[in-house]
Parts: structure tokens; sequence; C-alpha cells
């Protein structure tokens, strides 16, 4: 191919090398930011056998049992063998709960005892039940909407290749390959064992078949800041260990053999980028203060997971605005213990001391998490017993939740959010529970804070009709502007064919967000916002000039929205905000404030189309 332009990839290619599969295009999920160009190691794909189903005589049921008990005792033996290792390595590294979360999973009431039944109840041998079992449960998980308890099954994959590895006497480890420096990691999927394994600081990006923006693969790359695409499909049939590749973690983007000058192209890139992301980050370290001084806005950041937090540190985040605390219930079937929510808590508000942690009690519910708490389906689950419906439905999950938050209160600042607030009772219950809860504690004799505030995500219409009312009886009001748009333009944020409707500027929104921040105003609570509309530099100038003086975004947004705000003045928002709100549609006000941007400032890139 002549052609020096990358092409996009033809579903009908030969496998084999040729001229032709020069700078063969890929696009996948960018998963972390950047861009890679290395050396190609393929890892092959780990398949477990299939095993043929052999009927058992009666007395050899009880001894197929003990054989499935001592393959899940050597696998787990073997994880935290490699949890061990990985400790040495890196003792502080957030990656060991995930190996901790796939030891707890061999206890799983569904997968071991449901494969033991199995055994006992159908007379079979242990790998044909344990295949039954577990791909019965990668069914269910198949179903769930939520992105990252989708993912969740993958995790019951590994642990089961390596229960059934010991059962039939395969490799129990896949060996990795040697990896020279510059190589860029291709997999059809990686467990938490496989990264672990991974020499640090040769691998330079990967590409990965399988998994989304919630996969292990993902939460390590973006940890390490090693660009990473993942859902690329079949990846792992394209390439060869030693093939040159691109990895754009930011667009997506994978350049398979890439011809010389696209390699050049793709190395200015890289500098660019890298220059860009440098000459940002100091300016997470400063305050977030409009040009002249006159307005400062506090900026925090949003987090998932606990490896989530220094990396928003170090991205000048001034505390975390929105906690999601689900993930602590994922990946598992028992309820994670007030204890083990306490140690998690109480290290984010340690860490961020003294700046405030906002930790979100449990959001989910509908078919969300019905492997944990045996929810029934729900037809329309976005307005189901989800969120602090769910948390009143179930008062004890509920009351160890907010048992946790409190005792973690007393190790810096915390902040209590609760989501999905839809009229004043429910913020009259959680008040009386909260009490309940405190008075437990002091008859239990455990320290606690008494201080913790009490704020509501507002995010459903009804919510922002009575925010009047809500503002007396709470101590902050967070904006969630996923749902809060969800909900107003009657939009499913998960369905693809009206995405399009999906709009944060859409004048609705812009008019709820100017109600709830003046209702706020009145009473003197704090309004933050904590939607993704809140990173996104478009709509930040019109923001500050509505008044919101707190927002939290995804941590990697942080410096590229301080430099803005320090760009901007508190007069020019407010002109740009009353001009704004003289407009009819979402996209007359997108062009305007898209134009804003680029006229005053045409080389800070915040605006990215
Ligand atoms: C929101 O709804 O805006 C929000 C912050 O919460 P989530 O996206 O977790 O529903
Ligand atoms: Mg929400």
């Amino acid at each position: 191919m002549n052609s020096t332009e990358p092409q996009i990839d033809r579903p009908n290619r030969r496998h084999e090398p040729s001229d032709n599969d020069t700078n063969v295009v890929l696009k996948g999920i960018g998963v972390s930011g950047g861009i890679a160009i290395g050396q190609v190691v393929l890892i092959e794909r780990v398949t477990t056998e299939i095993f043929p189903q052999c009927m058992l005589g009666p007395e050899e049921v009880s001894l197929e049992v003990d054989r499935f008990t001592d393959a899940v005792k050597e696998a787990a033996a073997q994880m935290r063998e490699i949890k061990k290792s990985m400790a040495r390595r890196s003792p502080t590294d957030d990656h060991l709960y995930i190996l901790d979360s796939h030891i707890m999973l061999l206890e799983d009431r569904m997968f071991f005892q449901g494969t033991k039944d199995a055994i006992v109840k159908d007379k079979v041998n242990a790998e044909w039940a344990l295949s039954e079992i577990v791909s019965g449960i990668i069914k269910a998980f198949e179903t769930i909407e939520d992105e990252y308890l989708r993912e969740r099954a993958r995790d019951i994959h590994f642990v089961a290749d390596r229960v059934m590895g010991i059962l039939t006497g395969g490799p129990a480890e896949r060996k990795l390959p040697q990896l020279p420096p510059n190589s860029v990691v291709v997999a059809h999927d990686m467990s938490p064992a496989d990264t672990a394994q991974l020499p640090r600081g040769r691998v330079l990006g990967f590409a990965i078949d399988m998994g989304g923006r919630t996969s292990h693969t993902a939460i390590m790359a973006r940890s390490l800041k090693i660009p990473a695409v993942t859902g690329l499909e079949k990846i792992t049939r394209r390439v060869f260990t030693g093939d040159t590749i691109i990895v754009d973690g930011t667009t997506g983007v994978i350049i398979i053999n890439p011809g010389p000058d696209v390699i050049i192209r793709y190395r200015d890139r890289a500098e660019l980028y890298r220059h860009y992301t440098q000459s940002l980050m100091p300016f997470g370290r400063l305050p977030a203060v409009t040009r002249d001084g006159a307005h400062s806005v506090r900026i925090m950041a949003n987090i998932e997971f606990l490896d989530e937090a220094p990396v928003a540190r170090e991205h000048g985040c001034e505390g975390i605005g929105l906690f999601r605390t689900e993930y602590l219930f994922m990946g598992r079937s028992d309820l994670p213990s007030e204890e083990e929510q306490l140690a998690v808590y109480r290290r984010v508000v340690e860490e961020n001391a003294p700046n405030p942690v906002t930790i979100r009690s449990l959001d989910v519910g509908g078919d969300k998490l019905s492997p944990v708490l045996n929810l029934f389906p729900e037809t329309n689950p976005a307005m189901g017993l989800r969120a602090i419906r769910l948390c009143f439905a179930r008062i004890d999950l509920f009351k160890s939740q907010l048992r946790a938050i409190l005792r973690a209160g007393v190790y810096g600042n915390c902040r209590l959010l609760i989501p999905m607030i839809s009229g004043l009772q429910e913020v009259r219950r959680t008040r009386e529970i909260l009490e309940e809860v405190k008075d437990q504690l002091r008859r239990d004799g455990l320290p606690f804070s008494e201080q913790v505030p009490l704020g509501i995500l507002v995010e459903v219409p009804s919510a922002v009709a009575i925010a009047d009312l809500l503002a007396k009886e709470v101590d902050f009001f967070s904006i969630g502007t996923n749902d809060l748009i969800q909900y107003t333009l009657a939009i499913d944020r998960l369905n693809e064919q009206v995405n399009y409707l999906y709009d944060t500027l859409h004048p609705a929104i812009l008019r709820l967000i100017r109600y709830i921040n003046e209702a706020g105003q009145v009473r003197g609570i704090q309004v933050a916002m904590c939607g993704e509309m809140a990173g996104d530099p478009l709509n930040v100038p019109i923001l500050i000039g509505m008044g919101l003086s707190e927002l939290s975004m995804n941590p990697l947004s942080i410096p590229l929205v301080k430099k803005l705000i320090r760009s901007v003045t508190i007069e020019e928002c407010q002109q740009l905000t009353r001009r704004a709100f003289k407009m009819q549609s979402a996209e007359e006000i997108h062009d305007f404030l898209e134009t804003w941007l680029m006229e005053h400032f045409p080389n800070d890139h915040f605006v990215s189309r």
C-alpha cells in the first residue's frame, strides 16, 4: 500500500503479514490517555478446554467434591502467593484489593457451594459442574446494564480458569513472555494476576480485545499513566509479536505497522500530548480563581476507586466532591462489613484531610446489583428501587454504611451525600436514621464525628421544584446533572438511540441549575455540581456566571478547568450567562459558547471539537 494515510480496517484481511498490513487502523475505547509507539508483545489467550461430562457412580461423588474443594484451596493459595509477591514489589498498590476480591470469589456461595451441589445433584465430574455453574453466573451478569458490574463477570472467568487449570492439570499460571523495553502489551484480556507479573517500566501501552473503561487493565493503566485502548474485539488476531504499533489512548485508535511518516506524525503528537499535559499540570497546583480575583471555585474530584484518589490529588483536586461507593459492593456475593467500609472511607478521608471527602451512600438498585442484594428485576430500573429508596428498603445495609461514614469522620473532613432525593420526607427519614445510628454508636462506645454534614444530590426534577424547602433541611446541595438531564429531558442515559437528545446546555437544564443555585444561596448553603457537566470546559464559564462555587469532576479534567477559570473574569462569565439565557435552543447556546471560547482563547484548546 502506497498511501501514507492510515487505512480503516477491512474485514476480510488475510492474517499473514504483507505489504497491505501497514497502517491498519482499529478503533476501540480510549481508557487511558496519551500515545505509545512500541513493539507488540502478544499475550496468548488462555483457553480452558471444554471438558467432557462424566457421570459418576454414587461412591465417587464425595471424592469428586473433595477433589473440587482441594482445587479451590490450591487456587486460593496460588493467588495469595501472587498477592504476596505483588505486595513485596509495591506494598501500597491499590490493585491488591482486586486480588483480594478474587480470593473472596472462590468462597462465593454461588461459585463454590453451587458447584459442589451440582456435583452431588447431577453426579457429574467437577470440571463439568464448574463450567455449568460459571456459564450460568456469566449469563446473569451479561444482562446487567451497569458497565462496571458487567465487567465483573470477567473476574469470575479469571477465577474459574485458575480452578479449572488445577482440576485438569493444565498450566496454573499464564507465563508471560519476556518483555523487551518499549513493549506494547496486546492481549485478549488481562487478569490482575497477569498484570501483577508485568515488569513496570517496560510496558508503554496496552491494546486489549475485551473490556471497557472499568476493566482492570483500564484502571491500572490510568493509575500508572500508561496509554491504553480496550474493547478492540479482535486485535489479538491482527498482530504478531514484534509488529510496530501505535496506541492512542486519548482517541481509542490503534495503528498496526504504521508507515514511517505516520510514526513521525504520531511521535510529534505524543510529544505534543506530553508537553500539553505537562504544561497543564502546574495549573492543578494553583487555586481556581478568576483572572480578576473576584470569584473562586473549589475544584474537587469524582472517584470510584481508592487508586484514583492519589491521581486526583496529583492533578490538583481540593477534596473529593463525589466518592461513589458502589464498587465496594460489587464483584462479590456478600455485603461489605462495616469495618471493611470504615477502612476504605477512613483511608480516603485521612489521605485528603483537611480537604473534604464527600461520600455518597449506595446508589444502586433495579437490576444493577441483583446478584448481591437479590432484588427483583424491574421494568424501569432508573425509576425503581434505587439509591435512597433501596437504602430505606434495606435499612440494615444503610445503617452499616452510615455507621462506617460517621466513624470515618473522626479522621478528617467527611461529608455525607444522599442520592436520588425526590422529596422532603426522604431527607427527614434519613436524619431520623442518622440519629438512631449515632445513638447506637454512642451505646457501642465507638468514636464517630457529630459534624458530618448531610447533603443531597439534586438530580430528580421534583427536588429542583422544592429546592427552597430542601435547602432549609440539608447542609449542602450537589447537582447531579447526569441524572437530572435523564429525568428532566426524559432520555434514558443508557439508550444510544436517544442519546442525541442528551444535552447539558438545554435551556431547561440551565434554568434548573440556576434555580437550584439561587435556592441554595438564599439559605446560605453550599451548592456544588458533580455531574459530568462540571468537567467540560465548554460549560465552565456559564456555571461560574450562574454563581456555582464548587465543581467536582473526573480528576484528569482538573488542570484544564483550573486554567480556564484563571483565564476569565467574573464579569465576562456573567455577561456570557445573560446572553446564553436569552437563547432558545441548546444548539444556539452550544455554538455561542464554543465561538466565545475559541475567540477569547484561540491557543488554549478549551474546545475539544
Ligand atoms: C449524576 O447523576 O450526575 C451523578 C453524579 O451521579 P451518577 O452519575 O453516579 O448517577
Ligand atoms: Mg446520579
